[in-house]
C-alpha cells in the first residue's frame, strides 16, 4: 500500500512537470504567476518543480518584469542548449539529416542524394548513420547533449514488436529500420510516416499551431495526408491512415499507381496532373515535374486553354476529396501543402475553398478553415526531429 502511494505520488510529481515544461516551451518566457494560472497548478507545485528543472539546466531565468504589486517578477524559459535533436527525411531523391536546438534552431545540416530509382536500405541506413555523426562534428555536439534521433520515411511504419517500414514507393518490403540503425547508434531512435512528421511540424510550429484536430493534405508527385486528433497523427489500427492519394473520386476512373482505379492520386497528384494534360493534347516541355507544373498552371491563367481545362477539373477533384475529409472528421483547419500543392494553392486556394465548400455540409464547413502549408516542402526533418522533443517535454 505505502509503495503504490508512492508510486502515486511520483507520477503525480513527473505529470506536474510535464504539463509545466509543455506550457514553457510553446508559450514561454513565462512568471511562475503566470505559470500557475495557466496550468491550474498551485504556486507551491510551480515553484518546486521549476526549482527542480532550474538545478538539472533544463530552465534559466531570463530576466523579469515589473508586476504591480510588490517585486518584479521572475522570467523563466526552456533553456535551448539543454539538449539536441535531430530530424531526419528520408526521400525518394535524397537523405536529409539535421541538427536542432531545443528552440529548434537548425545547427547544422547533412544531404546525401539517393538514386531516384533504386533505394537499398542498407545505403540509406549507412546515409543517415553518416548524417548524425556529420551534424553531430560540424555543430560542435557530443552525442551525450542529443536526446534523440526522428526519423521520418516514406510508406507504413509499424511500431512493435520492432519497427517495421513498408515503403512501395522506395522499394522497401518489410524493412527492419531501427535494427539495422542499432548497429551503428546507440542513440534513441523514432521513426514515423513522413507525412505525419510533416504533419506534427505544421501543428507545433506552422498553420496548425492553436489546433488540436486537422488535417495536413500532402500533394507531391503522389498524394498523402496526417491525420491529427486531439494533438496526435492517427495512424490507424495498423499504421496506415492517411493515405488520402488512394480514396477513390472516380468510380470505374483512371489507373493509379497503385493499382486501383479512380484514386484521388490519379487525378491530382503532379504526375497525374501532367498524364492528363498530355493526354488532352497539352505540351508537357520542361523536363522535370515541378517546371512543368508551373508552365501548366501559367498557361491555366489564360482562359480556353488546354491548361485552364486541367487546371479547373483538378481544383474540382482537389475540393470533393477535401470535402469528403471535412464531412468524415469534421477537422478544426485543413491544411494544404507538398510542392504541387503550394504551387496550386498559392494561386488558386480560394477557388480550392470554394469547390470545397460545394462538396462539404454547412455545419463541418463553417466551422473549419482551409489553409497553406507555412513551412514549406522541407518540413519532414522539423517534424521527425520533434519526436525526440516531444519525448523530452513528456519526460520520457
Ligand atoms: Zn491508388
Amino acid at each position: 500500500m505505502a509503495q503504490r502511494r508512492r508510486g502515486t505520488v511520483r507520477d503525480l510529481r513527473r505529470g506536474n512537470r510535464a504539463v509545466l515544461l509543455r506550457e514553457l516551451y510553446f508559450s514561454g518566457p513565462r512568471s511562475r504567476q503566470e505559470l500557475s494560472a495557466a496550468t491550474g497548478l498551485s504556486q507551491a507545485s510551480v515553484s518546486n518543480v521549476t526549482r527542480e528543472l532550474i538545478s538539472e539546466g533544463i530552465v534559466a531565468e531570463v530576466g523579469s518584469v515589473d508586476s504591480e504589486v510588490g517585486r518584479p517578477r521572475v522570467l523563466l524559459q526552456v533553456n535551448p542548449d539543454y539538449g539536441y535533436v535531430v530530424g531526419v527525411d528520408v526521400g525518394e531523391t535524397r537523405v536529409q539529416v539535421e541538427l536542432f536546438d531545443l528552440a529548434m534552431t537548425e545547427q547544422a545540416k547533412a544531404d546525401y542524394p539517393m538514386d531516384p530509382a533504386r533505394h537499398p536500405a542498407p545505403e540509406v541506413v549507412a546515409a543517415i548513420l553518416a548524417g548524425i555523426d556529420a551534424v553531430l562534428a560540424d555543430g560542435g555536439v557530443p552525442r551525450e547533449a542529443v536526446l534523440g534521433v526522428g526519423i521520418g520515411v516514406p510508406g507504413v511504419v509499424e511500431q512493435r514488436p520492432e519497427v517495421i517500414v513498408d515503403a512501395q514507393t522506395l522499394g522497401w518490403d518489410r524493412v527492419p529500420l531501427e535494427r539495422l540503425l542499432r548497429a551503428g547508434t546507440d542513440l534513441p531512435l523514432l521513426i514515423d510516416n513522413g507525412a505525419n512528421t510533416m504533419g506534427r511540424a505544421e501543428l507545433w510550429f506552422g498553420a496548425g499551431r492553436g489546433t488540436q484536430n486537422l488535417v495536413v493534405g500532402l500533394i507531391g508527385s503522389g498524394v498523402g495526408a496526417a491525420i491529427i486528433s486531439q494533438g496526435t497523427a492517427d495512424r490507424g489500427s495498423s499504421a496506415s491512415a492517411g493515405e488520402w492519394g488512394h480514396t477513390p473520386v472516380v468510380v470505374c476512373g483512371r489507373t493509379c499507381r497503385c493499382g486501383n482505379v479512380g484514386c484521388l492520386e490519379a487525378y491530382v497528384g503532379a504526375e497525374a496532373m501532367l498524364e492528363r494534360y498530355a493526354e488532352a493534347g497539352g505540351a508537357v516541355a520542361a523536363a522535370d515535374q515541378e517546371s512543368a507544373l508551373a508552365a501548366l498552371i501559367l498557361e491555366a491563367g489564360t482562359a480556353g486553354t488546354v491548361g485552364a481545362r486541367i487546371i479547373d477539373e483538378t481544383i474540382r477533384y482537389l475540393g470533393a476529396a477535401i470535402g469528403g475529409l471535412i464531412n468524415l472528421l469534421n477537422p478544426e483547419r485543413v491544411i494544404l501543402g507538398g510542392w504541387a500543392g503550394l504551387l496550386l494553392g498559392e494561386t488558386y486556394l480560394d477557388a480550392i475553398r470554394d469547390a470545397a465548400r460545394r462538396h462539404s455540409l454547412r455545419h463541418p464547413f463553417a466551422t473549419t478553415s482551409i489553409e497553406l502549408c507555412t513551412l514549406g516542402p522541407d518540413a519532414v526533418a522539423l517534424g521527425a526531429a520533434t519526436l525526440p522533443l516531444e519525448m523530452f517535454l513528456n519526460g520520457e
